[in-house]
């Protein structure tokens, strides 16, 4: 193989590719991260974190994943800004060798023995037109990036799940009123968020409620909200400054197109815990998990797809 063959080439900067290079740089495999187009990943904006183990006190999701970031490089990670296109998974013998698997980030092409895809998993969006031309003008889907730009305001929080909540109650915190708008009566959010939610004075709920439309394309900001009740048909205009989106999140696994196993949402599916059907290729975090996605379960993946990556190059001499 040639000589500017990485042993290890870690897809996303997330905790679960954090961990990954943890574990890959202590086995003195010099690993490169590829940071992707949400550096470090969905904690790099959430707010306080309190149930990663190990900090009593919680801690707030940047300086987690900024700790994880250092603690890596101090054992001889290397990070490269980028977004990857596609990979070519196939290593197929070529003189005398395998071929390596390539990484395409565009403008060039990187050659590894190992690969550790975790990409995680981005936010989801309505896909309404008028939702589309309002991003960045009142339509978010981070309540930590932009909710102190709506201080005094009335918004609304689209979503059932515990993403939903934790954006609710993060933005109470500036905002006067908050609404939580779920199309369903029950939630998918576990008890205590919604308790959480449920008690606080700021929150209201409106249930069986979906947003046909955002209001106003023309003026560049938004101004309410057509919403029609599910089950009645009836509907409304709802005055708000700001719709937060927290309907879950859609698997960054584009780049690897039909060369691995995916499931009907573009999940990438292991075999067994963090392998792949591509000899070299491991799998970990939010990119394979629509059950758990959990920092700490995105950790973990990570260390076990180090440790199969370790294996690998062992096996294959290197
Ligand atoms: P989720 O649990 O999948 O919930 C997504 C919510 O959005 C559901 O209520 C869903 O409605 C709704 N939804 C989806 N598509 C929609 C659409 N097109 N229009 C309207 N509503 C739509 O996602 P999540 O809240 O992001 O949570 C994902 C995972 O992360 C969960 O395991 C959660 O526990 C975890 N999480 C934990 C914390 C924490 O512990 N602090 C914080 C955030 C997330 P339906 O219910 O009708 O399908």
């Amino acid at each position: 193989m040639p000589d500017n063959v990485r042993n290890v080439i870690i897809i996303g900067s997330g905790c679960s590719g954090l961990t990954a290079a943890l574990y890959s740089a202590r086995a003195n495999l010099s690993p490169l991260v590829i940071d992707g187009h949400e550096p470090g990943g969905q904690l790099a904006i959430t707010t306080l974190v309190e149930n990663f183990p190990g900090f009593p006190e919680g801690i707030q999701g940047p300086e987690l994943i900024d700790n994880m970031r250092k603690q890596a490089a101090r054992f001889g990670a290397e990070y490269r800004a980028g977004h990857v296109v596609k990979v070519d998974l196939s290593q197929k013998a070529a003189d005398g060798g395998k071929k390596p698997i390539e990484v395409n980030l565009g403008r060039e092409t990187l050659l590894t023995r190992t690969l550790i895809i975790a990409s995680g998993a981005s936010a989801r969006w309505l896909g309404l037109p008028s939702e589309q031309a309002l991003i960045g003008h009142g339509v978010t889907c981070c309540a930590t990036c932009d909710g102190f730009f709506f201080s005094g305001k009335e918004v609304a929080v689209i979503g059932g799940g515990d993403s939903a909540m934790e954006e609710a109650l993060f933005l109470t915190r500036f905002a006067t009123k908050v609404t939580i708008i779920h199309r369903r009566e029950q939630f998918r959010a576990s008890k205590i968020m919604l308790d959480r939610a449920r008690q606080h004075q700021q929150i209201h709920f409106l249930t069986d409620t979906v947003v046909d439309d955002v209001y106003d394309v023309s003026k560049k900001e938004v101004t309410g909200l057509r919403l029609r009740n599910v089950k009645t048909g009836e509907q409304w205009d709802f005055p708000t400054s700001a719709m937060f989106l927290g309907i879950g999140h859609t698997p960054n696994a584009d780049f690897v197109g039909d060369q691995l196993a995916r499931d009907g949402e573009g999940y990438l599916i292991p075999e067994g815990f963090v392998c792949s059907r591509a000899p070299g290729v491991f799998i970990s975090g939010d990119v394979a998990d629509r059950h758990y996605r959990q920092a700490v379960t995105a950790a973990g993946t990570g260390c076990m797809a180090a440790l199969e990556a370790e294996k690998y190059l062992d096996e294959m001499g290197k």
